[in-house]
């Protein structure tokens, strides 16, 4: 069995922690860093700017959140900077084609929580500048957008008009963290696939985060992407979590059709509980041949570790400059060109 595991991986705090714990991306004491990344064949990574609470955990609103925001985002750049020979910054499908190319780690920026822009859908645009390719529309409170998952409304006025521009410009509407009113909302106006970036499976384990059957069933209708969340609470009720945990997830949604739309989002740096055996980035690899050993077909798990996500990006990206989603024949060429397969 191969012992390194490319991971293309959709929800990881790290941007923000390395703010908060004024540490570097090269090396440090949280999950991701360049070193354990070099442990694995191969890794994609969207960072999401979460800046709707501070370094303490209490809440951030309008300009306060807003300056935590290009605080943090402006020192990722800085350090993405320092990497330019082994890491891409990605905004287009052309950006994640070269990198492939190129040998360099494909790197997508996400938000979760437009607070920052004050939910204004008119300032997408600056997102969009600013190299954000997907959003949430809610972290765990209630805003001019939509409910949470805590507090059950639906989608307003306002967030309508949020998904349909965003969706205008591009941007992959993420629907974690959101409540299942909401959900269902933008499901009635969508006019592109969706994406759950680090949701895991409510029938396995009923915590308010993860989603129900009819929404994961939903969403690869819709021709999406869910991610599994590595976070102890949404794997299990158990006082710990184990790779088999995650290994129930993965197996409930193949079982309700999924096997082309799941994915990973480990939520890396944003949680202090992970399954036993899991430290940082590096166990990537355990938890893949985990995955194999407890049954999983072995070209099933590197579409969920890797592969899915790959098409998808490709997929949502390419539309921009075509108008139109590429076939899949030609998708897949282009991925076996690049060797993402391997
Ligand atoms: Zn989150």
């Amino acid at each position: 069995m191969r012992n390194t595991f490319p991971v293309f991986d959709l929800h990881c705090d790290t941007a923000v922690a390395l703010s908060d714990t004024n540490q570097v991306w090269a090396e440090n004491d949280l999950h991701i860093d360049l070193n354990k990344e070099s442990k694995l064949f191969s890794h994609t990574q969207v960072y999401s700017f979460c800046c709707v609470y501070d370094e303490h955990g209490d809440a951030l609103t309008g300009p306060e959140a807003e300056a935590k925001f290009i605080r943090c985002i402006s020192n990722f750049y800085s350090e993405l900077a320092k990497h330019s020979d082994t890491h891409k910054l990605c905004r287009t499908a052309d950006d994640l084609l070269e990198a492939a190319k190129e040998g360099k780690h494909g790197v997508f920026l996400s938000l979760e929580g437009p607070e920052v822009i004050g939910c204004d859908p008119g300032r997408l645009d600056e997102l969009k500048d600013l190299g954000i390719v997907m959003t949430t529309l809610t972290w765990n409170h209630a805003n001019l957008l939509a409910g949470s998952h805590k507090t059950g409304e639906g989608l307003t006025p306002q967030g309508k008009a949020f998904v349909r521009r965003a969706q205008e410009l591009g941007i992959i509407i993420d629907v974690s963290h959101l409540s299942e009113q909401a959900f269902w909302d933008i499901c009635d106006i969508s006019m592109s696939p969706i994406v759950a970036s680090h949701s895991n499976s409510r029938a396995i384990c009923d915590h308010s985060r993860n989603l129900t059957d009819r929404q994961f069933k939903t969403i690869c209708n819709f021709d999406g992407l869910v991610g599994l969340n590595l976070y102890r609470p949404f794997l299990t009720t158990a006082a710990t979590a184990t790779y088999d945990d995650v290994r129930r997830h993965a197996e409930h949604f193949i079982g309700l059709g999924g096997k082309h739309h799941l994915s990973l989002g480990f939520d890396l740096d944003g949680c202090d509980e992970l399954p036993e055996g899991f430290r940082d980035l590096s166990d990537c690899n355990g938890l893949g041949k985990a995955l194999i050993e407890g049954g999983l077909d072995e070209q099933l798990v590197l579409n969920l570790m890797n592969n899915n996500a790959a098409r998808f990006f490709l997929q949502y990206l390419q539309r921009r400059n075509v108008g139109e989603f590429l076939q899949m024949d030609e998708l897949t060429r282009q991925l076996n060109e690049i060797n993402v397969n391997t």
